[in-house]
């Protein structure tokens, strides 16, 4: 028998080599590289990297040797790899270990081993670096010293590209945890040039989804993005939102909304990285925008006719009131009650009253400007404000709106329906307030009224 029993703790090691996958991965060159200097060093006709797995050891580069592998109860460098450092026989036929060994005793006629062990970081030895030479020989320190470092630099260049392979295989995985969130995400350096995003947020940024490359300045990704109209809010005030969007991105706090075209809305939140950069996230709020908008008219509109009610108009005349006397702007109030519309509905049934409300606000709409503000304040009572117009001019719009009321019938249901409006007017004067302002339009409305109703009077 020219075998050994292994040691205990070299089938643990075993066991844990199989988690080393590195030693695949060095390019054979690296290994015949070393093979080659280690000969020419040692001037030995055999050189070669031994690396262990299961019971055999198979030679990763070799010269001056013909196998392809070694049954580990026979081989020299079992022995090696179980040592601290290097091993050395310097005359195998005086050695009790290999002196019947089979390639002592046979063709291969080997005399001189010396052996370093490859020793990964963690100290786990995972093959061996050997020099072999057919006849005996003095080994010195010297050489020992040699031998080590070239087995050191196997070691040097394994731990690298271990290295760069543990580097590669997190930024895949970064790569594939980005990409496999709902949201969008991107990352910026110090210097505000554009890392890494993922596809979310290039789909998100249709419009300029070409720009977000690695390397790009933020700011500029911005301007063009304007520049191609990716940014509804800054249509028309270019260079005020360009720097409102720098400045919320260089102090990133509270999120902040972003309308994009479509009716898309997104959620912009930035954070600030350790390294200096930033992180951005982008959540499509767009379905939660909609559906605050419909809670809003809900909230804000009366449900049969959609003119604003009663809360909210006084609410945004309040607004307006200030603005006037802020600016120091007209402002005009017109109240409007429909005549004798308890006959309407007896007449031609509930809701037939209901679509002439209906139609009545329509028309009105459709006299008045856009930013006059029409509400419901009652059954069949409306109030309109209008802002920056004077006495006569609020008079002029009355008539309007009594005429588009007064001159069409209404239709119901194939009923042709003549209803009429009567209006009281009145415009704000120095010192008033909302309440004063509407009463004396009110006290207006009634004088309408008595006059005969389908008509406009303006308070005094
Ligand atoms: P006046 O010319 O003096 O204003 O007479 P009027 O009949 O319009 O006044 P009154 O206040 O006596 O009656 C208001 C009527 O409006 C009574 C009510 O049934 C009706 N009305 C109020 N709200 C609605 C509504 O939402 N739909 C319908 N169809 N009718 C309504
Ligand atoms: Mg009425
Ligand atoms: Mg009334």
């Amino acid at each position: 028998m020219h075998g050994y029993p292994l040691p205990e703790n070299e089938i643990q090691r075993l066991t844990k080599l199989r988690e080393y996958q590195i030693l695949d991965s060095l390019p054979e060159a690296t290994y015949d590289r070393v093979v080659r200097l280690a000969t020419i060093n040692f001037n030995v006709p055999i050189a070669l990297i031994s690396l262990i797995e299961d019971e055999r050891q198979w030679f990763k580069a070799k010269i001056g040797f013909s196998e392809q592998d070694a049954s580990r109860s026979t081989s020299f460098c079992a022995h090696t790899i179980c040592q601290d450092d290097i091993y050395v026989i310097e005359n195998a036929l005086n050695s009790e270990v290999f002196s019947q060994n089979p390639s002592v005793i046979g063709d291969a006629h080997v005399r001189f081993y010396a052996g370093a062990p490859l020793r990964a970081p963690g100290g786990l030895n995972i093959g061996t670096l050997a020099i072999i030479d057919t006849k005996p020989r003095k080994f010195s320190d010297e050489e020992v010293w040699s031998l080590r470092c070239l087995a050191e630099m196997v070691i040097d260049a394994l731990e690298m590209r271990s290295m760069i392979d543990r580097a590669e295989r997190s930024e895949q995985r970064l790569i594939d945890a980005m990409e496999s969130l709902p949201n969008g995400f991107v990352l910026y350096d110090k210097n505000d040039r554009l890392v890494i995003c993922n596809q979310r947020y290039r789909d998100l940024y249709a419009k300029s989804a070409d720009l977000m490359v690695p390397g790009a300045f933020f700011s500029e990704i911005i301007r063009k993005g304007v520049e191609r109209g990716q940014y509804i809010e800054a249509v028309g005030r270019e260079e005020e939102w360009i720097a409102k969007r720098l400045k919320d991105h260089n102090n990133p706090g509270e999120p902040i909304e972003q309308k994009l075209p479509d009716d898309k809305w997104l959620r912009v939140q930035e954070r600030r990285t350790s390294e200096g950069g930033f992180v951005g996230f982008r959540i499509d709020i767009s379905q939660l925008k909609q559906q605050e908008r419909k809670l809003e008219q809900l909230a804000w509109t009366d449900s049969l006719t959609s003119a604003l009610n009663r809360h909210r108009f006084m609410e945004l005349a309040g607004k307006e009131l200030d603005r006037a006397k802020r600016h120091n702007h007209e402002m005009s109030f017109m109240l409007l009650d429909a005549d004798h519309f308890k006959q309407i509905n007896d007449e031609y049934g509930h809701a037939a009253g209901d679509a002439v409300l209906i139609e009545l606000v329509k028309r009105s709409t459709k006299v008045l400007r856009a930013h006059d503000l029409m509400g419901r304040f009652g059954g069949e009572e409306f109030c309109v404000l209008l802002p920056d117009v004077d006495a006569a001019g609020a008079a002029r719009a009355a008539e309007r709106l009594r005429k588009a009321v007064a001159e069409l019938p209404f239709t119901f249901e194939d009923q042709l329906i003549k209803a009429s409006i009567s209006i009281g007017v009145a415009t704000l004067a120095a010192d008033e307030g909302l309440r004063r302002l509407m009463k004396r339009a009110d006290t207006a409305l009634y004088q309408a009224k008595n006059a005969g109703r389908d008509c406009v009077q303006s308070a005094a």
